[in-house]
């Protein structure tokens, strides 16, 4: 068999009747990977009908800014499973993370990274960790929305919703009952962002209230990602938002033995994807040197999701045994522990040696069929609360004084809409700001109602067209609103 696979050997490993599912080959280390991982896959009796999708660079250079040809997504959606190899994302502006695009397209919200040991035969200071990461996949600051807003700053939303929160969190309390784990730790900065990260927190808690039997906490993320690199074996299933789940899982993966052998899955209502959580590796493509482990173990959690789990199980117990003779590629490779240094070939090939055998040290795998128990939501259960308009936050670009910009703006307000404060940066700069605070182009700032009483929307126009009409330049505004009584927004820091 060539390193990469032709397309009618493709076709030959294909099985009419099997499982349908797609398969992309991806960028640089991607097609020799997914050589090593589609052979073994068939020759340990995976039955699948595979559907190949084109993705990447190609893609990409091809004009499809999304990496992505439109005709792929039915493929995708109509197999339900998709192995995917890591693909290049060109560098520079204009092109979007496919990876991105397809977990938030296919509505994959949960991402799961699982990060075991395989002490002593590979190398980690905390052989006892067992870490779980559920990270959530599709808001946060991968909303992607992201605004030059002056000459000076630039904006990104951070995006975080009650139903993202609810699911992802469910999820990571379902998976703990299923897997029988014990504990489930939640992480964010909710002492900084209070209202986005105090969501996920507060969902958390509201979920964590369903599930006596687990135990629940939680950490602010520098701390609990600190912890999580130095006492890993504290933790147990970690559920954190987008961004520092990303981050979090990473620093697990290496810490458990190394991020070339962690796979992880993408799971929604509709279908899923599997892929190794590294990327593309240029440096390495080509050299017969990468290690398939991480999209290997990630075929694993495909076949036990796709319902062939004894075939799952021969795989990781062949690829355990691999591991413990000591059958090991580069980038796990110490010398004195491992036996043998190969490439991807050559560890795929001694993988498809030992299919049949078990581990004789690390615990053998037995996976059963596990139907993935997606948490049913009632998004009704949640009731809406009356919202009411109070005010508005006003954005400008400004390079002036900033008692001149007051005046301009106190000019430019209605009666009823009072300017309450001018902050730079989150900062309150009006009235009474520090002389050391540093200022940029970019000012908010913050008319209400006093006393926070209800106004209308066309007040609020009025008062933007008086912005306008004051020669200021208008970048944005957010309307203030109070829900069922309470405010919607932040204070200014130091107001
Ligand atoms: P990377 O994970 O590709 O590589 C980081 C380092 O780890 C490199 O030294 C590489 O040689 C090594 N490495 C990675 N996988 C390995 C393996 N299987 N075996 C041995 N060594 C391995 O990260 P990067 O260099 O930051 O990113 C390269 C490209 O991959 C970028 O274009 C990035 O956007 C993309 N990427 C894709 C995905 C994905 O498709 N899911 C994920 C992350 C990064």
């Amino acid at each position: 068999m060539e390193s990469v696979l032709t397309k009618p050997e493709i076709h030959s490993l294909s099985a009419a009747g099997g499982t349908p599912v797609s398969i992309a080959f991806g960028d640089g280390i991607g097609p020799e990977i997914m050589t090593a991982v589609l052979t073994t896959m068939v020759e340990a009796g995976a039955k699948l009908e595979l559907y190949p999708v084109e993705i990447g660079e190609s893609v990409y250079k091809a004009g499809f800014s999304s990496g992505i040809e439109p005709d792929s997504w039915d493929i995708i959606r109509n197999t339900k499973a998709f192995l995917k190899a890591p693909i290049t994302t060109p560098q520079g502006g204009g092109y979007k993370s496919l990876n991105v695009t397809i977990r938030k397209s296919l509505g994959l919200y949960a991402n799961i990274r699982p990060c075991p040991t395989y002490a002593p035969f590979i190398a980690t200071a905390h052989p006892e960790m067992d870490i779980v990461v559920i990270r959530e996949n599709e808001e946060d600051l991968y909303a992607g929305i992201e605004h030059r807003q002056t000459d000076q700053v630039y904006q990104c939303l951070k995006l975080i919703t009650r139903p993202g929160c609810e699911r992802i969190c469910r999820y990571a309390f379902e998976y703990a009952v299923a897997h029988g784990r014990k504990k489930v730790t939640c992480m964010t900065k909710d002492n900084i962002m209070k209202l986005t990260d105090g969501l996920f927190h507060q969902v958390f808690n509201e979920v964590a209230a369903d599930y006596p039997q687990i135990q629940a906490d939680h950490k602010i993320i520098d701390i609990g990602m600190a912890k999580a690199a130095t006492q890993p074996e504290a933790f147990d299933v970690i559920v954190a938002p987008n961004l520092y789940g990303d981050i979090l899982s990473d620093v697990t993966a290496e810490v458990a033995g190394s991020v070339g052998i962690a796979p992880s899955s993408n799971i929604g209502p509709h279908c899923a994807m599997f892929e190794a959580i590294h990327g593309s590796a240029p440096d390495i493509a080509g050299q017969n040197v990468a290690n398939p482990s991480g999209l290997l173990l990630a075929a694993v959690m495909m076949l036990v999701h796709i319902g062939q789990p004894e075939v799952a199980s021969k795989i990781h117990n062949a690829w355990l045994r691999t591991v413990e003779d000591g059958i090991h590629t580069a980038d796990i490779y110490t010398p004195g522990r491992s036996e043998k240094l190969v490439g991807t070939r050559e560890f795929a090939q001694a993988v498809r040696d030992r299919l049949g055998l078990l581990p004789l040290v690390l615990t053998p795998v037995a996976y059963t069929q596990h139907v993935e128990a997606l948490p049913t939501l009632d998004l009704h259960a949640h009731k809406a609360e009356a919202k009411e308009l109070v005010g508005i936050d006003i954005f400008v670009q400004w390079t002036g004084a900033v008692d001149e910009l007051a005046v301009k703006l106190k000019r430019a307000s209605c009666p009823g809409l009072d300017l309450q404060m001018i902050t730079n940066r989150g900062v309150k700069v009006w009235p009474n700001g520090f002389p050391e605070t540093f200022h940029t182009d970019h000012w908010r700032c913050r008319f209400l109602s006093e006393p926070m009483a209800p106004v209308s929307p066309d007040l609020v126009i009025a008062l933007i067209a008086g912005i306008y009409g004051a020669g200021l330049d208008f970048i944005k505004a957010e309307t203030l609103c109070l829900f069922d009584g309470k405010p919607g927004f932040s204070l200014g820091q130091g107001q």
